[in-house]
């Protein structure tokens, strides 16, 4: 009737309306129990009903992976599109569309910085950009972060979730498969660690490279891990599959993976391992230098003739 109830109140109301978020509450799609968002980001994505780890971002596993002040690196850009392909729409597109939805250039984000005070590289695939299928951007990235650990002598450990070749680069994308093998022989030369975390999903063309060539193989509970699909297989042998084929657990118990790590453990498991793999190199290096007063004592006397 009067302008203060039509116009002035809802305008008010408007301005002072408080936003309900529309995605409070997750639910967990192994068990279908309903979990408060706040807790599933404590609990790093873990169901807290069923323990089901659910897929998280490049990002946030670097942030749950590496100590805080750690620094991404900007990766070398790879030539987009280098077939001009196009399917139902053109891969630039659905480039874009996926670097827009992810804050990412391409499926792998790497930094660097220490894992509970031990240095470290860590590369981590993103699932959400584009299945973390491997194009050149990808081998790309795995090559830099080689590199960039051996230049710092620190331990490789790459996240691995991924569907496998990129369609859409062709043959350019099979070319990343025996890259991202020499770029681990990089590592291995250097007598530096190369650890695999596999997540879920690791398969394709990235399980028949890097990602079965770690010095330790760890993977998160229930992570599917394989090369070709479990249909695919099953109508191939035409035999039925066992209960739990080509989970983590089922790898665990053949001999591909050595341990199956729960996420909230990872950051110590990878701490421990590294500090089992590199404290000897490290005391063998600098323990002529460093520890002075254990060793010269033996040494004097064969110092001795030399001088005489
Ligand atoms: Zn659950």
């Amino acid at each position: 009737m009067n302008w203060i109830s039509d116009w002035a109140l809802p305008k008010i109301s408007g301005l002072f309306k408080r936003e309900v978020p529309e995605n409070l509450w997750h639910k967990c799609p192994a068990c279908e129990q309903m979990i408060f968002r706040r807790d599933l980001e404590a609990a790093l994505h873990v169901c807290p009903h069923c323990g089901h780890h659910m897929r998280i971002s490049a990002v946030r596993r670097l942030e749950c992976t590496l100590d805080p002040g750690f620094s991404r690196i900007e990766l070398p850009r790879a030539p987009a599109d280098p077939l001009r392909f196009r399917d139902q729409r053109r891969y630039t597109e659905r480039l874009k569309e996926a670097q827009a939805k992810s804050a990412m250039d391409d499926a792998v984000a790497v930094a660097h910085g220490t894992i509970e005070g031990q240095r470290a590289v860590v590369a981590a695939m993103e699932f959400a950009f584009m299945g973390g299928s491997m194009g050149a951007g990808v081998g790309e990235a795995i090559v830099t972060a080689a590199k960039l650990a051996v230049l710092q002598d620190a331990p490789l450990i790459v996240f691995t979730a991924s569907g496998g070749a990129r369609m859409q680069e062709g043959a350019i994308s099979l070319m990343q498969m025996p890259r991202t093998v020499i770029a681990t022989r990089l590592v291995k030369e250097a007598g530096l660690p190369f650890i695999v975390v596999m997540c879920d999903p690791t398969t394709g063309g990235v399980t028949a490279s890097f990602a079965m060539l770690g010095d330790i193989h760890i993977a998160e509970p229930g992570a599917l891990i394989g090369f070709a699909g479990a249909r695919v297989i099953e109508q191939t042998v035409r035999e039925k599959l066992p209960e739990g084929f080509q989970r983590a657990e089922y790898l665990l118990e053949h001999g591909i993976l050595d341990l199956v790590v729960k996420r909230s453990e990872m950051r110590a498991t990878l701490a421990r391992v590294i500090g089992l793999l590199r404290v000897p190199l490290v005391e063998a290096a600098t323990a002529p230098a460093a520890e002075v007063p254990a060793l010269p004592a033996p040494e004097e006397p064969t110092e001795q003739p030399a001088q005489a």
